[in-house]
């Protein structure tokens, strides 16, 4: 049961600390989210400025940048994706453990970009794996991707710990593995993993056309 913001405060001043098991397990997760560290193009010149000493990610608990995913819990997908390389962005976020998070960075990342008509450039990685928050943007401020950040810690925060809105790590019929998918004679395949995608995929003509 939640306890009242006002008696909370009143309990605080008598030297009374009051929490509950799931406000304790989001405010652990919530201050200790561990980014992997790897780039994909210019947003990620943005994504290093954010750890620099002008706007010190390190603030947010954030500073560690994992270089394995089997030690990070926070994908930034941070440029361009590319069909060469969505593959092995899947795979990564395969490796990571659960709970992991995805913060899709500026326009490339998010829809494709100013290439997004390009024959190799995939139109959003939220095609295949699930993205919990997207920034808009060429490139994104490192204000943004800290107001990114924020907007993570705060869905954490409000995550119950049971129920139907539990999150994924404590539902054990949610999907852990993600198909990886493979380069084909004119898109990737399969062009959309629909558990994450379910808009229609484009019309094969259509996708003929865009190479
Ligand atoms: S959104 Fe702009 S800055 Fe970011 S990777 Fe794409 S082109 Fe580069």
């Amino acid at each position: 049961m939640a306890v009242e913001p006002d008696l909370k405060i009143e309990l605080g001043k008598q030297g009374v600390f009051v929490t509950t098991l799931n406000e304790l397990y989001n405010w652990g997760r919530r201050n200790s989210v561990w980014p992997m560290q790897f780039g994909l193009a210019c947003c990620a010149i943005e994504m290093i400025a954010t750890t620099m000493a002008r706007y010190d990610l390190a603030r947010f608990g954030a500073e560690v940048f994992r270089p394995s995913p089997r030690q990070a819990d926070l994908m930034i997908i941070s440029g361009t994706v590319t069909k060469k390389m969505a593959p092995q962005v899947v795979r990564l976020y395969n490796q990571m453990a659960e709970p992991r998070y995805v913060i899709a960075m500026g326009a490339c990342a998010i829809s494709g970009g100013p290439f997004k008509q390009g024959y190799n450039v995939l139109k959003g990685i939220d095609r295949y794996i699930p993205v919990d928050v997207h920034i808009p943007g060429c490139p994104p401020r490192p204000e943004a991707l800290i107001h990114a950040f924020m907007t993570l810690q705060k869905r954490i925060e409000e995550q119950p710990l049971t129920g139907e809105n539990r999150p994924r790590h404590l539902d054990a019929d949610a999907q852990g593995l993600f198909p990886v998918p493979e380069p084909g004679a004119h898109d990737l395949v399969p062009p959309v993993n629909r558990l994450v995608w379910p808009l229609p995929a484009p019309k094969p003509d259509a996708t003929e056309k865009q190479g």
